[in-house]
């Protein structure tokens, strides 16, 4: 049986449409309509019968929810009113430590400060506009946005040395918002919700500190998913038998880093590479995922796997 899988982050009531794009209840509504009228909408038994090669013909998808935010908590109830589940694959850092991700905080940021205002201030502490920026690269990487959206995003996330990247973005998250424990309890998932999903065999991981684990020693990206397993385990009761790689794109992940995954138990990884898992090419470890903003092209290209 075929698998896609379509990732999701935030899911909000509406968009500032800067920073932070969420998926709306109506939106995650029409897009399990669509999925829907081509595949049956499955869950983790459905991933480990694929991963098994078991199973029928059918094809099916799976909705995932990547970085543990509480406000994913909400997807629940909508879900189980229409009769489907997903997948939610948390980070434990921010459990333990009360921290906010990096990553996280930059969206936040990226939500209060304009592409205008980041630049400005880029431009003043790291001479933002002296760098030629490959505009081709830009275009590919970052197609939903802006130009100057693409330039302040690559610069940060690839310019910046991660040292710097980090000083500047805790100095401007506590300019804005002050406490970092507040924002990451109201931000993160609890143990409690955690436990709520592994009751109901819906989480997963998704490693510790949401590090690229393929850029990580081999000892450190180890550690990184070890270390998660064993938080969610304790916290949980549960100890997740699936992961959704940090980034989960071609940088963030290799051949020695779902050997390691294999080796601590798990039965499954996704990542980001995009595509359609077929009977054919399946490689559990390596599972290939769409974003929740391609999923019309996706159904558009795919008319031949469907089930119905
Ligand atoms: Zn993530």
């Amino acid at each position: 049986m075929p698998l896609l899988a379509v990732n999701h982050h935030y899911f909000r009531a509406s968009s500032t449409g800067q920073g932070i794009y969420p998926i709306t209840p109506d939106a995650l509504i029409s897009e399990i309509a669509l999925l829907r009228s081509r595949w049956r909408i499955g869950g983790e038994a459905d991933i480990l019968q694929f991963c098994h090669g078991g199973g029928t013909t059918e094809a099916v998808c799976i909705l995932t929810f990547d970085d543990g935010l509480k406000e994913q908590m909400q997807t629940l109830a909508l879900l189980d009113k229409l009769g489907v589940t997903a997948m939610y694959f948390a980070p434990t850092a921010p459990l333990l430590k009360r921290e906010v991700l990096d990553v996280h905080k930059l969206h936040m940021i990226r939500e209060r400060l304009s592409d205008a205002e980041l630049a400005a201030d880029l431009q003043l502490r790291f001479n933002f506009r002296a760098h030629v920026f490959d505009e081709q690269l830009l275009s590919i990487q970052y197609r939903y946005d802006e130009p100057l959206s693409r330039k302040v995003k690559y610069f940060l996330n690839f310019v910046l040395d991660p040292v710097a990247r980090l000083e500047w973005t805790s100095q401007r998250f506590v300019e804005i918002f002050g406490s970092e424990q507040a924002a990451s309890e109201a931000l993160y998932m609890s143990a409690e919700d955690l436990r709520v999903l592994a009751g109901r065999h819906l989480l997963g991981t998704h490693a510790h500190a949401h590090l690229p684990l393929a850029t990580l020693s081999a000892t450190h990206a180890r550690q990184e998913i070890e270390q998660s397993l064993d938080v969610l385990e304790n916290l949980s009761g549960q100890r997740p038998v699936g992961i959704s790689y940090p980034f989960g794109g071609q940088s963030a992940v290799s051949a020695s880093v779902f050997e390691t995954a294999k080796e601590l138990g798990l039965q499954y990884g996704f990542t980001m590479e995009r595509g359609f898992n077929a009977d054919s090419d399946r490689y559990p470890m390596a599972l290939k995922r769409i974003d929740v903003n391609d999923v019309k092209a996706w159904v558009d290209i795919t008319p031949a796997l469907s089930s119905k």
